[in-house]
């Protein structure tokens, strides 16, 4: 890989600082890449602005054609994709290759289809003699900033619905997992005309500053932190941009007496720890009612103590390492913060691998407070906390404390107490007995500190679309 980056329908590289891309598995450095300058940074925005004029005009059949090759060539691509983001993120092939690569492809099929279907409020004369009808127009050059847990697949995401609906975009994948977006910058580069989608390589202040301050830059979407979202949304105010944030989260997973035990065992097992647990919406802050607590508290540690982390080209694995030296030591720190409190039990886990890559134990702690940070802070690792329960009432009160919104589950057999929580969880999303299964045609988003806008879905699609209004006079 010589020329990363992607500008104007060229791949160039970069001409700023080199910079080290690293494999988490083992620590040592995969390749140097020369992050996007400026000027650079304004060229493909420029290339953006310029291909919007016509790609704007292009209609939902010729956009959707080109969305439909873009999911075929990554279905093509599927190996070598699966390859590299299991080489740069640890996470292993085989789900990579079985569980993301299908999703993504899906999603770029979803929003083809999607945008066909764009329908609204009907023209109609809400005054007399005079017809009035709205529009959905394309809001211009959107900047994307992407994360590094899933790095093909928050690309997946934000491309879709950008490009379905007649927008340009500058895409900055995370400068830790870069790898995928650079392959995929070939792939566009023979698909779409130059300039409508561009992708950047560098870091938050070096790439992303310039980027989402440039004038010419309508939205902003962003998939990260908190902090990150707040500092691009004070950056955006200046220009009145659009933004669109899908932030941090804390899932709370109520589990009450009544519950199949098996299954929310089974079930924490999987979606506490998926992608070592480097997932917004991960089944990581659970409650426990007091008949089921200590029940429920051997047998998760039980079952997560068999979880296998390893090399992720071993078929075997089930749970890769963080994605970064930096996070790694952030995760252990949250962790041997929450065991210093004496009222906190280990009951797997705790501590980081020795060895060259970045891997810590999946841990279970039990006896954790509502007040504790482990319980309200995001950890984002292999980690989840468990805090008994009375009743429904506290159920909900501790769920809903936190300062975010974005995901939440509810394990039950009573379906009256399923639909009550369900109408009073303050998350973008509540499954009832599962956790983190999402579907390209549901919305994904947050409120409160998880942010706002959606991902996927037909509201997906509209946040990527301004609403105009027409009114034509008869006489
Ligand atoms: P991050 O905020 O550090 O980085 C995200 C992206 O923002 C990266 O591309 C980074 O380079 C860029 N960035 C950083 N500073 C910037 C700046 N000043 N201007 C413009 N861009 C800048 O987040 P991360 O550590 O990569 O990802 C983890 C976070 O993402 C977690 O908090 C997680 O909860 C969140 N996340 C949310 C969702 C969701 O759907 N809500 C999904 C995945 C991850």
């Amino acid at each position: 890989m010589q020329s990363q980056q992607l500008i104007n329908g060229q791949l160039v590289a970069g001409l700023g600082e080199s910079i080290p891309v690293y494999n988490p598995s083992t620590g040592e450095v995969i390749i140097n890449v020369a992050e996007a300058t400026t000027a650079q940074v304004n060229d493909a925005v420029e290339a953006a602005d310029a291909a919007f004029a016509s790609w704007r005009l292009t209609t939902p059949k010729e956009r959707a054609g080109l969305l439909l090759k873009l999911a075929d060539a990554i279905e093509a691509n599927g190996e070598e994709l699966a390859r590299l983001e299991s080489l740069n993120c640890g996470k292993p092939y085989h789900a990579v290759l079985g569980d993301e690569l299908p999703a993504i492809v899906d999603v770029f099929r979803f929003f083809a289809g999607a945008t066909r279907c764009l329908h609204g409020l009907a023209a109609g004369e809400y005054l007399a003699e005079h017809t009035s009808m709205i529009r959905r127009d394309p809001v211009g050059v959107v900047a994307s900033i992407a994360p590094w847990n899933y790095p093909l697949m928050m690309v997946a995401w934000k491309l879709g619905p950008a490009l379905a609906t007649g927008n340009c975009v500058v895409l900055k994948p995370s400068e830790i997992t870069p790898l995928t977006a650079f392959k995929l910058a070939e792939l566009v580069k023979d698909i779409f005309p130059a300039g409508v989608v561009n992708i950047l390589f560098g870091r938050g202040p070096q790439v992303g500053d310039p980027l989402t301050s440039h004038p010419k830059v309508r939205m902003v979407s962003l998939t990260g932190s908190v902090a990150t979202g707040q500092h691009i949304v004070r950056n955006s105010a200046n220009t009145m941009k659009r933004t669109h944030m899908e932030l941090g989260g804390k899932a709370p997973v109520i589990v009450f007496d009544d519950a199949d035990l098996d299954a929310v065992v089974d079930g924490i097992r999987i979606f506490g720890f998926y992608n070592a647990g480097q997932d917004c919406t991960a089944a990581c802050r659970i409650y426990a009612q007091k008949g089921i607590y200590d029940k429920l508290v051997a047998r998760l540690a039980q079952a997560v103590s068999t979880l296998k982390y390893g090399q992720p080209d071993d078929e075997t694995t089930e749970l890769g390492p963080l994605s970064s030296l930096a996070h790694l030591e952030r995760v252990s720190k949250a962790v041997e913060a929450a065991k210093a409190l004496p009222h906190i039990q280990v009951a797997t886990g705790g501590n980081k691998v020795p060895g060259g890559g970045y891997f810590f134990q999946p841990t279970v702690l039990a006896g954790a407070r509502q007040e504790d940070d482990i319980v309200q802070r995001e950890v984002f690792g292999p980690v989840v906390s468990i805090t008994p329960f009375n009743d429904e009432a506290q159920a909900l009160a501790y769920a809903n404390d936190s300062q975010y919104g974005l995901a939440s589950s509810v394990w039950t057999r009573d379906v009256g107490r399923a639909h009550r929580l369900s109408a009073q969880l303050q998350y973008g999303c509540t499954w009832v007995n599962t956790h983190f299964t999402l579907v390209s045609e549901m919305p994904h988003g947050g409120q409160k500190m998880s942010g706002y806008g959606k991902d996927m879905s037909m509201y997906g699609l509209e946040d990527y679309t301004v609403v105009r209004h027409v009114m034509i006079k008869h006489a």
